[in-house]
């Protein structure tokens, strides 16, 4: 539905469409094979070391004799570097292989597309860490073997797929200039109330608590960032939850944990979260122990270029073989995070490899004239394509700098667009100026910045 439609209809009918579009989501998420993979997710995160292994060799193995056969671009890398996907023996056979960039993908998009895959696909593109979005395909079916494990996750904590639930996110389901509560919507098909980002501030909080203490949610789910900033302010105005969900999970950036510990203790209940990224070609859920086990079913993650710390631990880059997106398959792609792997014989009895922490996914914030915190403006720029990259800079309070790198094809009228997009989403008196550069320049680490402040 066209967002200045939704934006008029009555409170009600809001609702109504949010649940409209929730019964769509359900089919797509939870619906085809999403019931089989959840259940063999459930028996095989206890395989042991061997037969981990035994999978994982396999299902690469097939996965790139399955490539040789359908993707033209790998038909050509393969060539290219005498790679016999037939002969391969183990995951170790993958560094063989050249790593698949982010601007591989850009310039290479017709030729990773499976031009014989016949199943339902959808068009969808990254978020957060990169700050320049990238589109790729994905199919349904790992939409719902990424689902799948998303609540094998949540199972370890006593939720099940049909519980009800809150989130928190950037999604803006209640329009930005509403000023009355309720700041939240009903999703009756998923049994999902949804928080909007943008209505978290003093005079807000206080409907959303009451909301919240309604109950009836057995977990809460959201952005590490925008819990928080929900948790200090429930914190400060001294509001107490009444009604505490019995988990909550954070996703879509790292949970630090200062964050953590506001969050459990505001909420009065545990938190957790699990690593993915939107390419969806690997995955790593945290276990009641808390580590990171990484979701061998799914994908391979490498730690690549390693550097080994004092404690024996290892910190490398992320890359990403997925083994369930035949629609676009990615192979050794390079997500731009980097990861601490541990070897350790973790006390859950899971024995996959485990992850410490991730890092890099720690990123700057704005803060607009109504006191939000905003991590992500990925969204903004989902339609442009005539942008190469973009970085948005906050030098004073009360405005940005919208920084871009720009295509031949960009025209001025683009600003406009953008403009607008921030005064919808965002915010409505955020000033939004711009600047174009040749380059955007990498941090020390060679870390891509989406958004940098520099507001003490
Ligand atoms: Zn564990």
């Amino acid at each position: 539905m066209k967002e200045k439609i939704y934006k008029s209809l009555p409170i009600i009918l809001q609702n109504f469409a949010c649940t409209i579009k929730g019964f769509q989501e359900r089919k797509s998420r939870l619906g085809g094979n999403f019931k089989k993979y959840y259940e063999e997710l459930l028996v095989s995160q206890w395989y042991d070391s061997k037969k981990i292994e035994d999978f994982q060799n396999e299902k690469l193995k097939s996965l790139l004799v399955y490539c040789n056969d359908n993707i033209p671009y790998y038909q050509k890398i393969f060539k290219e570097y005498n790679f016999k996907p037939n002969e391969v023996k183990s995951i170790k056979d993958l560094e063989k292989l050249p790593i698949l960039t982010k601007e591989d993908v850009r310039e290479n998009y017709q030729n990773l597309i499976n031009p014989k895959f016949n199943g339902k696909v959808t068009k969808a593109h990254t978020s957060g860490s990169t700050g320049k979005s990238l589109q790729f395909l994905f199919s349904e079916d790992a939409v719902q073997y990424r689902w799948a494990l998303w609540f094998r996750h949540k199972h370890r904590f006593g939720v099940n797929p049909d519980d009800s639930y809150a989130t928190f996110t950037g999604q803006v389901a209640v329009p930005i200039s509403q000023k009355k509560p309720p700041f939240w919507r009903e999703n009756h098909a998923m049994k999902q109330t949804v928080f909007t980002m943008h209505h978290i501030n003093k005079e807000k909080v206080p409907h959303i608590v009451d909301r919240l203490n309604k109950g009836g949610f057995v977990y809460y789910s959201g952005y590490a960032s925008i819990l928080y900033s929900l948790a200090s302010i429930i914190d400060e105005l001294n509001l107490k939850i009444t009604a505490p969900p019995k988990v909550i999970f954070t996703g879509a950036e790292a949970l630090l944990d200062y964050q953590r510990e506001k969050i459990s203790s505001v909420f009065g209940c545990l938190v957790t979260d699990q690593y993915g990224f939107s390419e969806g070609c690997g995955n790593a859920s945290r276990c009641e122990h808390d580590l990171f086990h990484e979701d061998f079913e799914y994908g391979i993650l490498e730690c690549y270029n390693p550097t080994v710390n004092a404690d024996g631990t290892k910190t490398g880059q992320v890359l990403a073989t997925g083994f369930s997106n035949l629609a676009m398959p990615f192979i050794r792609y390079q997500v731009g995070d980097t990861a601490t792997w541990i070897e350790k014989k973790c006390e859950c009895g899971r024995e996959s490899k485990t992850i410490l922490e991730v890092n890099g996914r720690n990123e700057d914030f704005v803060i607009t004239p109504e006191q939000n915190k905003i991590l992500r403006f990925d969204y903004i720029f989902k339609d442009t394509v005539n942008i190469v990259e973009a970085q948005v800079v906050q030098r004073k309070l009360g405005e940005i700098t919208i920084r871009i790198v720009r295509r031949k094809g960009y025209d001025l009228n683009e600003e406009k667009i953008l403009r607008d997009e921030v005064h919808n989403k965002i915010s409505p008196s955020l000033e939004v100026h711009f600047e174009y550069v040749d380059e955007i320049e990498r941090e020390i680490t060679g870390k891509f910045r989406a958004v940098k402040s520099y507001i003490k």
